[in-house]
């Protein structure tokens, strides 16, 4: 495992471990053999790994010859300075949890390194997939700041494969519509949430609640739960389910910053419940906001 810090060092690392795979005049190799030695599968984060994250590098380890962890937390993506400045560094943890799970490379760019001097390049996704739900709460920056970072390290170190988390639904159909749009030959690879014993998504802003808001964040998994089961049993007016979400929300005093039912590719609201639908929730608990979402009637 080694750290990398500029683009050029993670170039040049990448070459090294693909370069000193088997080579292609050793005839005992398939072809499918000799491809597979050479992928590269990279996992951006934000640092402050947990499971969830550890989850994407043991899926990536599993498809890749080389495996890159990013950790870079990103300014631009950022809407609340104190967000930002706030948000947990812990780099020589994350190094070794990172390492431990299956990285060769774990790239740790500096601010300067992403956004040098001079850096005037913004990647936009428009239309209502950029605009709704998290575009609408933290301003449109927000999704610029995820593309044009996302973008970055892709070209950074060119990977046959990217693997995102399914808790961040909404980042993860801009991400594909960019790299569908601008031909980026990446396949995005979505990875299923991973969730503490009681049901809440794993998530860095978790270290942030007191632990009475810990126990109560439960409701969220809950209120995801009955929503699911009263589908199952034939419900499938947004309205009644927005209702239900609301009634398990409160049970423990949260209130919602937005309950969602959507086309999951198109994010467009869903008149009812009968196809594939996306339900979307984030909710402030304290200070902390939490995303977390399931698929209803996705089979
Ligand atoms: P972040 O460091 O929060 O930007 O997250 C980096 C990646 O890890 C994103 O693709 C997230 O969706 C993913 N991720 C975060 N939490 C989880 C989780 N609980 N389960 C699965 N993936 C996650």
């Amino acid at each position: 495992m080694r750290v990398v810090r500029t683009i050029l060092e993670l170039r040049a690392a990448i070459s090294e471990l693909t370069d000193s795979d088997p080579k292609r005049s050793d005839k005992t190799i398939t072809d499918t053999q000799f491809k597979t030695t050479r992928l590269v599968g990279m996992v951006p984060t934000m640092g402050a790994l947990h499971e969830g994250h550890l989850s994407l590098v043991r899926a990536a380890r599993k498809e890749n010859a080389v495996v890159v962890v990013s950790i870079f937390v990103n300014p631009a993506q950022f809407t609340e300075d104190s967000d930002f400045t706030e948000y947990p560094r812990t780099e020589v943890r994350d190094v070794r949890l990172a390492a431990s799970a299956g990285a060769d490379l774990i790239f740790v760019p500096s601010v300067e390194e992403m956004y040098p001097s001079g850096f005037a390049t913004s990647v936009r996704v428009g239309g209502i997939i950029t605009s709704s739900l998290e575009g609408a709460v933290r301003g449109s920056s927000h999704f610029d700041g995820v593309t044009t970072v996302v973008t970055k390290l892709l070209l950074a170190a060119l990977p046959d494969s990217a693997y995102f988390g399914a808790k961040d639904a909404q980042q993860i159909v801009v991400v594909q519509r960019m790299v569908a749009d601008l031909g980026i030959p990446t396949r995005i690879v979505v990875c299923p949430t991973s969730r503490e014993n009681d049901g809440l998504a794993r998530s860095s802003r978790n270290e942030r609640l007191t632990k009475d808001e810990r126990s109560r964040a439960v409701a969220i998994p809950q209120a995801l739960d009955a929503a699911a089961v009263a589908v199952a049993e034939g419900e499938s007016d947004p309205e009644a389910l927005r209702e239900l979400v609301l009634r398990v929300l409160k049970t423990e005093e949260l209130d919602p910053e937005y309950i969602a039912f959507v086309d999951p590719s198109s994010l467009e609201p869903v008149a009812e419940v009968n196809r594939p639908t996306l339900l979307l929730l984030a909710v402030r608990v304290g200070d902390v906001r939490l995303l977390d979402n399931v698929h209803l009637l996705n089979s």
